[in-house]
């Protein structure tokens, strides 16, 4: 496997393994090698891994992710006065789009010799780790909260993986897997959240949109948990960016629960790290994390790519999940709503303008809603 692992904070770089965090600096590391010469008719094969020219290489790993539907708006966008395009994320093989980052991180983790690959999720993450881990031949082991249950736990230990049951709050699993991985040396920690190979398959959204659309969208609406998506979206369209096959990259836009919302605070106040909350309930379960380790990362591509960040309220979210439902015929979990809940802020505050072309990205199917 070629490239190197790059500190984005301090510049360090590092020969590539399975190491999540810079050794001077403890920022998580990201994933790079030079992008080689190409042109557009060098992507070869259908599906997510036509982009392997973009991808660390390795060997591919694949259960028929991505190339999902983009689906134009038939109601939502044009009552709004916009194009709006919606990336269905859920159609992925465990239905969302976390199928992305996992494929490639678990193919890395694989070719680096990697047997037994733990995680803290016990939602859309977990599944899909879960998932490539069985397809790989490898073992996962899964650490959640012992108040964890429902359709995605199901999923989980249907894919074979071990489930460790851990007592207290959330943190409380992180600090369990951690603990864990500093006893076991046959252990490796797959976190999706820090590993810079995750980050790499989720810039396979902006090729797809790159290659549905013929160019690059005004603007793209995302969901912001951990970041991963937002800084997957910019890495990819940078990549076209650099090759010449589109001028600029879309403004991308963040969108986080009210209740649960690090980044659009500090967005809000200017500030270059995010502000961390005490969590408030929330349907957008997979965009609870109070304080995102990747954050300032997000907010520093914000600036550069001339992105808003903004939260909505519940009822706002579930009314737009709602009426995506019964106007669109979409049926998407309530975190995948954010961005169509953001909408009309946006348009409000003159950010999106009438007659752009919006794409929202919907992250995840609402068939594992509990
Ligand atoms: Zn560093």
């Amino acid at each position: 496997m070629t490239g190197e692992l790059v500190c984005p904070r301090c510049g360090r770089t590092e020969p590539v393994g399975t190491e999540l965090r810079c050794p001077s600096c403890r920022a998580p590391l990201r994933y790079r090698r030079p992008l080689p010469p190409l042109q557009p008719g060098d992507l070869r094969g259908g599906g997510f891994w036509r982009y392997a020219p973009f991808l660390p290489d390795v060997p591919p790993l694949a259960l028929g992710e991505g190339g999902t539907p983009l689906v134009p708006s038939r109601r939502l966008g044009p009552g709004l006065g916009l194009e709006l395009l919606l990336k269905y994320e859920g159609a992925n093989p465990t239905g969302s789009f976390k199928d992305r980052g996992a494929a490639v991180l678990v193919a890395c983790l694989r070719e680096l010799g990697a047997r037994v690959l733990a995680d803290d999720s016990s939602g859309n993450a977990g599944a899909a780790l879960a998932a490539y881990s069985a397809r790989a031949g490898l073992r996962a082991r899964l650490y959640v909260p012992s108040s964890a249950s429902g359709p995605k736990l199901r999923q989980i230990e249907a894919c074979g993986a071990e489930l460790v049951r851990v007592p207290g709050p959330r943190p409380e699993a992180t600090r369990a897997v951690l603990a864990a991985g500093q006893g076991d040396p046959g252990l490796t920690y797959a976190s999706h959240n820090l590993s810079p190979f995750f980050v790499e398959g989720l810039k396979t959204v902006a090729y797809e949109l790159w290659e549905d659309l013929g160019w690059a969208p005004d603007h793209v609406v995302v969901p912001v948990g951990g970041g991963g998506l937002y800084l997957g979206l910019v890495a990819g369209f940078r990549d076209l960016q650099k090759l010449g096959w589109i001028e600029r990259v879309p403004r991308i836009h963040a969108v986080q629960p009210a209740a649960c919302a690090p980044i659009v605070r500090a967005y809000e106040r200017g500030l270059e790290e995010p502000v961390p909350v005490e969590p408030g309930e929330t349907v957008a379960e997979g965009a609870r994390i109070p304080n995102p380790e990747r954050g300032w990362e997000v907010l520093r591509a914000l600036t550069e790519v001339g992105g808003a960040a903004v939260a909505v309220g519940e009822e706002e979210l579930l009314t737009a999940r709602g009426r995506l439902a019964r106007e669109e015929g979409v049926y998407i979990e309530p975190t995948a709503a954010l961005p169509l809940a953001a909408l009309p802020k946006l348009v409000r505050q003159g950010i999106v303008r009438p007659e752009e072309t919006v794409v929202a990205v919907l992250t995840g199917t609402g068939l594992k809603t509990g």
